[in-house]
């Protein structure tokens, strides 16, 4: 099964000239959720991994079903403003703005090996800032997985560049 046949793409969304990519057919689908669930979690491989970390909102939805499976803790990693008890944050550059992302101060113990999930990468502000914000709470992030990479906004190539494996299960130009 090809994963790009159940990813749905939205022309003009949200905005004139934007491709979105909608995951939530992925998701809709039996088949395909649990083959992208597998495809993500699969550098990991004999490797230890004490949470899983997903970024709001689809990357819950991801990260809950693959911290499910690999038995361990989930972390969700919130738009400012959302968790309800003490938080440490990190802000990252949009195209117009700033934005900012949070987790709970008790959230990661030191030395916690994470695999942090998102649907899509584009530019890796999101994902940067995630990384950062983990491993200021003491993790280490040991793999980075997207369903979807736009290679050409080099979010993906960024995160290599700081020395993080990053896997992604399809591409879009
Ligand atoms: P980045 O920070 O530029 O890498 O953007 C990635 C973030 O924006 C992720 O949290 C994605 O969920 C969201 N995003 C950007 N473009 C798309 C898209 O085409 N489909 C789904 N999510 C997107």
């Amino acid at each position: 099964m090809d994963l790009k046949s159940v990813i749905r793409t939205i022309p003009d969304y949200p905005k004139k000239g934007i491709m979105f990519r909608d995951i939530t057919t992925l998701l809709t689908d039996a088949r395909g959720f649990r083959r992208a669930v597998d495809e993500l979690v699969q550098p990991l491989a004999g490797q230890k991994i004490d949470k899983v970390a997903g970024i709001e909102a689809r990357g819950f939805i991801l990260g809950g079903a693959i911290a499910h499976q690999l038995s361990v803790g989930f972390v969700p990693i919130r738009k400012k403003g959302k968790l309800p008890y003490k938080t440490i944050a990190e802000s990252y550059e949009l195209e117009y703005g700033v934005d900012e992302v949070e987790i709970h101060v008790d959230a990661v113990e030191k030395g916690d090996r994470i695999l942090l999930v998102d649907d899509l990468i584009a530019t890796g502000g999101t994902a940067g800032a995630a990384i950062k914000l983990l491993e200021r709470a003491g993790g280490e992030v040991m793999l980075c997985s997207f369903v979807v990479d736009l290679p050409d906004l080099g979010g993906a190539d960024k995160l290599r560049a700081l020395g993080k494996k990053v896997t992604a299960l399809v591409e879009y130009e």
